[in-house]
């Protein structure tokens, strides 16, 4: 692939940041947008805009084409059986939350028990506990292993004739971790237990089957894959949506309303209150035709190349350099942490050089408890990310350790 070509599709890269070329490393809080999809944005507003759904003029209609369109591209993305199913939210956490309250709020009950794990991103902890201020819900949690993979053999263990639900990740976004999310649906469903996939790290890697891996609900977010902020995906078993109740009220998802009775409208409508951010949505297809134009095979390999080289040069280079996460099937995260130093004091001297990482806890505070630390630094790569940006990493890292140590 030609990384170049690729590149001078995204000019952010072309910043520069204290004098330093910019090296973006912070993938996995969001990844940058190429023309194709700022293009489409500057064309929503200048050329199409008009509310959707409502309309019989001319831009109305063409801009609910637009975001239509997008719907069955992204049906097509991750082979859902019907666009009935694919469910415009503002992301992930919108799309978990969704569940919670509406499957959660309909079907749980007191006494009921439902499984996360530990490496859950807050936005799959917090809404369950919300939904256990209403219902008296057990919350049981897989643990993971020396190499941050889930202990397969305690998730089995959990179950009980009181568990209702699962909701765990498909990649960690601290350790990359690919989950065996297959083998976790298979063993809720020999349960009778339904399961929801956080799906957000996962759908700018990896191949998205929701048949394949027999998903109830599956949740990502565009701007980590190339899109715009402020539009994600709610896949959901038709069997399971039409029995749902709507989570918010408004216009676009009532049939009929009147002081007496309201009736709501068909999917996937009963479940997008208001007017949809039908501008991102749209900008979301060009995103997805970006993925796909590569091959989201070729996306995955070039970024191992990169994790491998890059995991293998901070070991050997670095005193003191420890990584959390090491499991053989991950994805192109690296968190890390090099002595006593700080990962705050170190993201902050890396960015003075150029280099965008994240630190903290990366939203995953019972991980890092669970990893007996409070952050990490983490560099997380991208299609467009290149071996020199590594070596460019490598090169920062060892002076920022050298001034701290
Ligand atoms: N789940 C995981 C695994 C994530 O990494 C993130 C964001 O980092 C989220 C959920 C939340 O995504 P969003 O903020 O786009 O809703």
């Amino acid at each position: 692939m030609d990384i170049d070509k690729i590149r001078a599709e995204f000019p952010i890269l072309r910043r520069t940041i204290y004098n330093h070329p910019l090296v973006y490393l912070d993938n996995t809080a969001t990844s940058q947008a190429p023309d194709s999809v700022v293009n489409s944005i500057v064309s929503g507003y200048t050329q199409t805009k008009a509310n959707v759904h409502r309309g019989v003029h001319t831009l109305s209609m063409e801009a609910t084409e637009l975001q239509e369109g997008a719907r069955r591209r992204v049906r097509e993305f991750v082979n859902a059986s019907s666009i009935e199913e694919i469910i415009f939210t503002r992301g992930t956490t919108e799309a978990i939350n969704l569940v919670a309250a509406s499957y959660g709020g309909e079907f749980l009950k007191d006494g009921d028990e439902i499984i996360l794990s530990v490496m859950e991103h807050h936005s799959n902890i917090v809404p369950w506990q919300l939904l256990q201020r209403r219902k008296n819900l057990k919350i049981r949690v897989i643990p993971v292993n020396a190499i941050g993979e889930l202990d397969m053999e305690v998730y089995k263990s959990l179950f009980n004739e009181r568990t209702r639900f699962v909701s765990v990740c498909h990649a960690s976004n601290v350790l990359g971790t690919i989950n065996p999310v297959k083998e976790i649906i298979a063993i809720a469903h020999s349960h009778g237990v339904p399961v929801l996939i956080d799906g957000a790290q996962a759908a700018p890697h990896l191949k998205i089957d929701v048949q394949d891996i027999d998903a109830d609900f599956y949740a990502f977010s565009a701007h980590k894959m190339y899109g715009p902020s402020g539009v994600g995906v709610l896949y959901g078993k038709k069997k399971w949506l039409e029995m749902m109740p709507p989570y918010q009220g408004g216009g676009e998802m009532i049939e009929s309303v009147s002081f007496e009775k309201t009736t709501f409208a068909e999917l996937p409508f009963k479940f997008e209150a208001g007017t949809p951010d039908f501008i991102s949505i749209a900008a979301m297809h060009k995103a997805i035709d970006f993925i796909d134009n590569l091959g989201i095979d070729n996306i995955a390999a070039h970024e191992r190349k990169l994790l491998d080289y890059t995991t293998a040069r901070m070991l050997e280079e670095i005193p003191g350099m420890r990584i959390f996460g090491t499991a053989p099937d991950k994805c192109a995260i690296i968190s890390f942490l090099v002595g006593n130093e700080h990962h705050y004091d170190m993201g902050m001297l890396l960015d003075k050089l150029g280099i965008a990482v994240r630190t903290g806890h990366h939203c995953a505070q019972p991980l890092m408890t669970a990893l007996g630390i409070d952050g990490t630094v983490r560099a997380s790569f991208a299609i467009y990310n290149t071996i020199e940006e590594c070596d460019m990493f490598l090169a920062a890292l060892r002076r920022v350790a050298a001034m701290l140590g």
